[in-house]
């Protein structure tokens, strides 16, 4: 394709960090460009405690575990989200159970909660679609009523904030990703920010093996041993040193990928109206940190035919999440759910070319090509 969905976005710093990492003799994990992670990390967020990972597929699973959640507690997770929000807390024996999405920011829908939650419920996970935050709020709020807790999967939302405050900061926990396909990224990489200090010491181990190597480091005792379950969640210095490239240029990466959100939003809402079309909302207590770029179209079939149309131009646009409720592992892990609207959006929603490094001629391609689109009917294939 001339002009991908995706292209990873590089600074300027990443390889000059990496070399210092790999001559510092320290290329494994909880180095220096480690440290220096947690420390913007828990600057740039105001979270109490940030820890790297090598996912946030893995900050997840840290979550589930840290919350000792076992085998038939009931986790409540949207129907509209990427399988690890769901896989992290099924790894524990947990079922999930599927929320449906709200038909304007595609979060899940906080009015369904009263009626999801039993006396197993564990936890809620909030996942904020495009960075976009969800009804945190009230979500707080029911959870607290329960004595439910919240965690957030923030892999979109990295540095938006609801009613002024940082996402990822509004649960007792979340996760953030630093996948090639998000904001800030180092390939495959992940964070758990951590708001409530009780579950800070045990983090440290779980995510070294189950060791209290962490206290060793800084002194505070005099062996390692195990003393708790765990795993292996530390990222190489040398994946942290790239992302403290990434994390030290923030600004830029923001800065761009908002004028690109804007051109397309200005660019496409005329075409939009036209045709049917639904362009992301953003409540006015939202500041989103242009994650994606994405459009709900009249009908599964509108949707084919301009993504066809956009290849045929060598653009690719893609669509997104298939509902968990509907998929193979969640009618086997999960409680029957019917989730109308994500089933719906599911099927209508269309992403297009979003990168921070995206050209602007590239992108006037792009919204060029969507507007040759005329809808199906026979003028399907008019400019
Ligand atoms: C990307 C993504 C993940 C997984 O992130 P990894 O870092 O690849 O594990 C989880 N949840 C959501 C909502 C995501 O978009």
């Amino acid at each position: 394709m001339r002009i991908p969905f995706n292209k990873p976005y590089v600074t300027g710093n990443e390889f000059q960090y990496i070399r210092e990492a790999l001559e510092a003799g320290h290329a494994s994990g909880d180095g220096a460009f480690t440290h220096k992670c947690h420390e913007l990390l828990e600057r740039l967020t105001g979270t109490r405690k940030a820890l790297l990972t090598t996912s946030c597929t893995h900050a997840l699973e840290m979550a589930a575990l840290l919350l000792n959640i076992g085998p038939g507690d009931e986790v409540i997770v949207p129907s509209f989200t990427f399988v690890s929000t769901v896989n992290a807390f099924v790894l524990r024996g947990a079922i999930p159970v599927f929320v449906d999405s709200r038909p304007d920011t595609l979060n899940l829908d906080e009015s369904l909660l009263e009626g999801l939650i039993t006396n197993l419920t564990r936890a809620i996970v909030a996942v904020h679609y495009a960075g976009v935050g969800c009804e945190m709020d009230l979500i707080l709020d029911i959870a607290s009523s329960h004595g439910i807790a919240v965690v957030e999967d923030n892999a979109h939302g990295f540095l938006g904030r609801y009613r002024g405050k940082q996402l990822g900061t509004l649960g007792c926990m979340a996760a953030q990703s630093f996948h090639e396909t998000k904001n800030v990224t180092c390939g495959e990489g992940g964070a758990l920010l951590i708001n409530d200090p009780k579950y800070v010491e045990r983090a440290e181990i779980i995510r070294e093996k189950g060791t209290d190597r962490s206290r060793f480091f800084r002194g505070q005792v005099d062996k390692y041993t195990w003393v708790d379950v765990g795993s292996s969640y530390l990222p190489s210095d040398v994946l942290a040193a790239f992302l403290l490239a990434q994390l030290e240029s923030v600004e830029e990466i923001q800065t761009k990928r908002k004028r690109i959100w804007n051109t397309y939003y200005a660019g496409l809402s005329e075409w939009a109206d036209r045709m049917h079309v639904r362009l992301p909302f953003i409540p006015q207590y939202c500041d989103q940190p242009h994650h994606m770029f994405y459009m709900i179209v009249p009908s599964l079939e509108f949707r084919q035919a301009l993504i066809g149309r956009l290849r045929e131009r060598g653009i690719l646009s893609v669509f997104h999440y298939l509902p968990l409720n509907r998929s193979a592992a969640g009618q086997r892990f999960g409680r029957p759910a019917v989730c109308p609207v994500a089933e719906d959006v599911s099927d209508r929603l269309v992403r297009l070319p979003f990168y921070t490094g995206l050209e602007e001629a590239d992108q006037e391609a792009v919204i060029d090509a969507v507007q040759s689109f005329a809808g199906l009917g026979g003028r399907m294939y008019a400019s």
